[in-house]
């Protein structure tokens, strides 16, 4: 099986049906480092699914590889949903952020992972980093390869759906400054969480800062100078969004506004918002 699942230098993907935001409706599951490795969110639910991610992880050891733990991207349920049932059957510790850890008290993290640390390394002594890149998930971290050039980019970009900022447990400052943290890398490749790798990654980092920067402006654009309820700008500001998508989008929409507000471009009160500018 692992062969068949190489990616590049020391990254194998299987992807696994998980409970995630449609249209997609998988998470993968990557092995990362081929030496020292660690397997980047154990998400998956079904007990025939957690099966073959034990079979991987079974083979990689037979092949000499190290696992040494289980990864969490961040905390939520499409990418943790198979941890403790993991931890329980294989004995592998929890990594993930402090800010992960908090969010999930359900799961005891072992080893609490700070930007910049090492987490995985291929034979040839090369590192995997984990960086810090909030803003999907205040604890969100990303998995760096220099050698290769390779991004694990968890939920910060996708290779299906859309990724969403919401409100409740997002920021879309800290969004935007994490895509430009990852573009300053210049990686060749992202690997997402839900979807195919994706190459020509640092074009893909400036079209998703782009893209988010101009729904902004749609969003600030729409916002009268006097009072207004919010869900009355969808039509103006995501008009080109298929309606069935509104409800994600209105969450989208007050990440945006929240981020307009901290730039002292609009005002909120309660449940009402202005344009300042
Ligand atoms: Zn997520």
């Amino acid at each position: 099986m692992l062969e068949a699942l190489r990616e590049s230098a020391g990254l194998w993907r299987l992807p696994l049906t998980t409970p995630t935001l449609p249209p997609a409706t998988m998470t993968n599951h990557y092995l990362v480092g081929d030496l020292e490795a660690v397997l980047v969110d154990p998400a998956a639910p079904a007990r025939v699914d957690q099966n073959r991610l034990a079979a991987l992880l079974e083979e990689a050891q037979r092949a000499g590889i190290v696992v040494q733990a289980l990864f969490l991207t961040h905390h939520h349920r499409d990418h943790v949903g198979a941890a403790l049932d993991l931890r329980a059957r294989l004995g592998l510790p929890v990594w993930a952020h402090a800010r992960t850890a908090d969010l999930l008290p359900e799961i005891r993290v072992d080893r609490l992972v700070a930007d910049a640390e090492m987490v995985a390394r291929n034979a040839d002594g090369s590192p995997w980093q984990a960086i810090h890149t909030p803003g999907h998930a205040p604890g969100h971290l990303v998995l760096w390869h220099a050698t290769t050039s390779v991004l694990v980019a968890g939920d910060m970009v996708a290779g299906e759906g859309t990724i969403l900022i919401d409100p409740q447990d997002g920021h879309m400052g800290d969004y935007l400054a994490s895509l430009d943290k990852m573009a300053r890398l210049h990686p060749h490749a992202l690997a997402p969480a839900h979807g195919q790798v994706l190459h020509e990654a640092v074009a893909v980092l400036d079209h998703y800062r782009l893209h988010r920067l101009a729904r902004e402006q749609k969003v600030l654009e729409a916002l009268p100078r006097t009072w207004t309820e919010v869900d009355v700008l969808l039509p103006a500001a995501y008009g080109d969004v298929s309606r069935l998508a509104w409800p994600i989008a209105l969450r989208s929409m007050q990440s945006h506004l929240i981020h307009l507000a901290e730039l002292s471009r609009v005002e909120r009160s309660g449940e009402l918002w202005r344009r300042l500018t």
